[in-house]
């Protein structure tokens, strides 16, 4: 399949890569490695990456003007993106030919041509894959792209997605001249105001019996923290670092006031399928939903309750 993906890019003069909305940095780091693989070894090639800019992430590269006249006869790849709504910049559809580049669960198993692997860690992984199996010259920009996108992916190789050969292609990436130990720190750490969140959410979280928490960042909470919604990613893991804590979802209110971005975690019980049933998706251990009411958020969080419930029984006829 990375052949005949190699051989589509040959055909095409412009190519337009795409990631999903709201980025993180492994939508970024394979859509601009790859954006960085491309124009490294195909020079005369037109090779753009559309999407908002994403100023937390701004670190990371910018993204280019991209025209309609530019889709006219171009190759569009997206890349880490599930599902077609979620895409980054609806313009998708106007290339002459698309391919989709994925780690989630094939739901929406969109484009001409798809490489979907749910068994790696992160689309970042995947890339840097293609390039070391299909011959192409990785450069040190894009070694510090992919890499940026693994690691935020499997938690700096926290998460149960990272595998032997997560570790063996992120050593190939590794043995570039970058600052990686900066970037990892640069990673982990987090400005004043969000460390005030922190202590705010480890002060007011709702824990389960059963060890499923769960927080609701009202629009005055972040008004009064001084926190962007986007930044609400630097805190995603903290309830994961409560020993009894199984899984959690923290309930970010929208501008409306009245309904939530829905962010859902868990150490080992699937809860995608929760996220599926509330307008979302994601891995087995991370995903997102969109709630309409507190209700709804009720019914998430009994929901993610009974999941734990039927695993601790499953563990215990086991
Ligand atoms: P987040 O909490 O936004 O970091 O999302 C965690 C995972 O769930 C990511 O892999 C997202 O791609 C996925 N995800 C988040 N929100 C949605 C959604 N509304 N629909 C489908 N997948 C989502």
């Amino acid at each position: 399949m990375f052949q005949t993906i190699l051989s589509t890019i040959d055909l095409y003069q412009t190519i337009i890569i795409h990631r999903h909305q709201r980025p993180d940095p492994d939508a970024l780091g394979s859509q601009l490695g790859l954006r960085e693989i491309l124009r490294h070894n195909f020079p005369e090639k037109n090779i753009l990456a559309t999407g908002l800019d994403e100023p937390s992430l701004a670190w990371m590269a910018d993204m280019d003007l991209v025209s309609d006249h530019d889709y006219q006869g171009a190759l569009v790849i997206v890349t880490d993106t599930a599902n077609q709504p979620r895409i980054d910049d609806q313009r998708y559809q106007q290339g002459d030919f698309l391919i989709k580049i994925d780690h989630h669960p094939n739901h929406d198993a969109y484009g001409h041509l798809s490489y979907v692997d749910t068994q790696a860690s992160s689309t970042s992984e995947i890339i840097t894959e293609f390039a070391l199996k299909t011959a192409l010259t990785l450069t040190k920009e894009a070694a510090r792209l992919l890499y940026a996108g693994i690691i935020g992916d499997t938690g700096r190789f926290l998460y149960p997605s990272t595998s032997a050969k997560t570790l063996r292609l992120a050593a190939e990436l590794r043995a570039f001249d970058v600052d990686f130990a900066a970037m990892a720190r640069q990673m982990d750490t987090f400005p004043y105001n969000i460390a005030k969140l922190q202590g705010y959410i480890f002060e007011h979280l709702d824990i389960s019996e059963n060890g499923v928490a769960r927080i609701t960042l009202t629009q005055d909470i972040l008004k009064t923290y001084q926190v962007l919604e986007a930044e609400t990613s630097a805190i995603v893991s903290s309830p994961g670092k409560i020993d009894m804590v199984q899984a959690w979802a923290i309930f970010v209110e929208q501008a409306d006031r009245h309904s939530y971005r829905v962010r859902l975690r868990s150490k080992e019980v699937v809860i995608n399928t929760i996220a599926q049933e509330h307008d979302g998706g994601g891995h087995p251990l991370a995903s997102g939903a969109n709630s309409y009411s507190l209700e709804e958020n009720e019914q998430i969080f009994q929901k993610m309750i009974k999941a734990v419930t039927q695993k601790e029984i499953q563990d215990e006829i086991h």
